[in-house]
């Protein structure tokens, strides 16, 4: 992810759990809900000192990386100070990682396959993910960050459709 400019500064623990135990953390079980993110801070610092991210155990090879991939996303919004970013974006720029990561890092059949997959969803993941991925290829992941950044909350002034 690193080579993607998704460097996340504090050490990631990725653990792997059962149903019972991913919904004790409040993750539902849908089909596409795999993984959760757990970020702690210090007490008054942005900046996270801890990072958890919690894999459905027993996934398919290519769904677990896809989870992992997607949930690092998020932890890299967190080191980017992101809060109250859209649930739209937010979850988009997660499945965009996922994305970046299985289309050039994985590259396998099934990657590509699960990629395509990604980019055609119509829930608000695949609304997310398409949103996201314009904007990107637009004006950049830096410039994306950083606009964030200034003005988290409204997806629409931030970055207009053309
Ligand atoms: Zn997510």
């Amino acid at each position: 992810m690193t080579k993607r400019e998704l460097a996340v500064p504090t050490p990631v623990r990725i653990t792997l759990a059962d149903s019972r135990r991913l919904a004790s953390k409040g993750l539902n079980n849908g089909p596409h809900h795999h993984g959760v993110t757990e970020i702690e801070y210090f007490h008054g610092t942005t900046q996270p000192t801890n990072v958890e991210i919690t894999v459905r155990m027993g996934l398919p090879d290519i769904q677990c990386r896809a989870t992992v991939a997607h949930e690092f996303g998020h932890a890299f919004m967190a080191h980017q100070c992101l809060f109250d970013v859209p649930l739209v974006l937010s979850e988009g720029f997660a499945e965009l990682a996922s994305y970046a990561y299985l289309y050039h890092d994985v590259a396998t059949v099934e990657a590509r396959a699960e990629c395509r997959s990604i980019s055609r969803r119509p829930d608000l993941y695949g609304v997310g993910f398409r949103r996201v991925y314009e904007i990107v290829k637009r004006i950049g992941l830096a410039e994306f960050i950083r606009r964030l950044q200034v003005n988290p909350t409204d997806d629409f002034v931030q970055f207009p459709t053309q």
